[in-house]
């Protein structure tokens, strides 16, 4: 009696976790799904990657980047167009960095890559007096190095691994202490005007490449290996906007959407919209302003949608 309970338990587990793993690989098929359509979305908005070119993927170590790799490795199988990847990471001499773990993985991958071995800890330990933030120096550092590292490998195109809590959080952090509405562009010029920096993962969530990471098993190199104090004013935008999305599902997806979708004529940049020329012409404009209206999706978290508002105009008409 008591064998048949335990047979009969041990089965109803079996089933159990059979039916927990194909949730699971379910999930992660959908995930996969969503995190390639996005990535392609996003290169094909922006015109990132165009045919011949040659892609140097920065690699840190962390899971943003990885997934940036991972991704684009497998969507420059399916590609309609040509294009080669480079990995490269800076091997920044920073104490504990586990040399081994990088050219490892990029080897099973077959990828080309390269490790730059530069000792800028050294250097940001040796100008930056002890208890101030490193990261400025560090990262002016690291960015001069894989610019001239792009040039020498011949790439085209440098893709970096921001994605878009990284970008909605760099608009707040402009608007919070530098008072301009200034973001991080998908594609823009580098600063020594020669090259081209992507960053394909601008449509992807944080959230997403984490589950993606562990799906994955990357192998993760720590971030703090530097020592460094964390950027404290990024760290408590970066909370605020998930505390927000907890509390507000959609929030931060409507931040990001707004950056695309921008009203010059509603802000107050007079060097983007010429207001001193402004005149009533007297014939109806289809986005002029209705001054004297609430907007519309007041005390919401997602702009009512415009059949929902011309409904409600409807009713309020009869
Ligand atoms: S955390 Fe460390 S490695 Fe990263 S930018 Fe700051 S100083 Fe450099």
């Amino acid at each position: 009696m008591i064998e048949t309970t335990t047979a009969a338990a041990q089965s109803a587990d079996a089933v159990a976790a059979e039916a927990a793993a194909k949730k699971h690989a379910h999930e992660m098929n959908k995930l996969s799904k969503r995190l390639h359509r996005q990535v392609g979305q996003a290169i094909a908005d922006f015109n990132m990657i165009e045919d011949g070119d040659k892609v140097m993927v920065c690699l840190s170590g962390g899971k943003d980047s990885y997934s940036l790799l991972d991704i684009l490795i497998n969507l420059k199988e399916r590609a309609p167009i040509k294009f080669d990847i480079v990995a490269v990471n800076l091997d920044q001499k920073q104490p504990g960095f586990p040399e081994d773990v990088l050219p490892t993985y990029l080897k099973s991958r077959g990828v080309d890559f390269h490790i730059e071995e530069q000792d800028t800890y050294s250097i940001v330990k040796r100008l930056v007096p002890e208890g101030k933030t490193t990261c400025s120096l560090c990262s002016r550092l690291r960015r001069g190095i894989l610019y001239r590292v792009a040039g020498e490998l011949g790439a085209t195109k440098i893709a970096l691994g921001h994605h878009r809590d990284d970008i909605v959080t760099t608009l707040m952090l402009n608007m919070f202490f530098g008072s301009r509405m200034k973001g991080m562009p998908p594609k823009l010029v580098s600063d020594d005007g020669k090259n081209v920096v992507i960053r394909p993962l601008a449509y992807v969530r944080e959230s997403d490449l984490q589950r993606w990471a562990d799906h994955r098993e990357f192998p993760i190199i720590p971030c703090n290996l530097c020592g460094s104090q964390p950027n404290l004013q990024r760290a408590t935008v970066k909370a605020m906007l998930q505390d927000w999305d907890r509390r507000f599902p959609g929030r931060v997806d409507n931040m990001f959407t707004a950056m695309g979708n921008i009203v010059t004529s509603h802000m107050m940049d007079r060097s983007l919209f010429p207001f001193e020329t402004i005149k009533a012409t007297g014939a109806p404009v289809q986005d002029g302003d209705i001054a004297f209206d609430e907007e519309e999706h007041c005390g919401t978290s997602a702009p009512a949608p415009a059949s929902v508002i011309r409904l409600v105009r409807d009713d309020e008409q009869e």
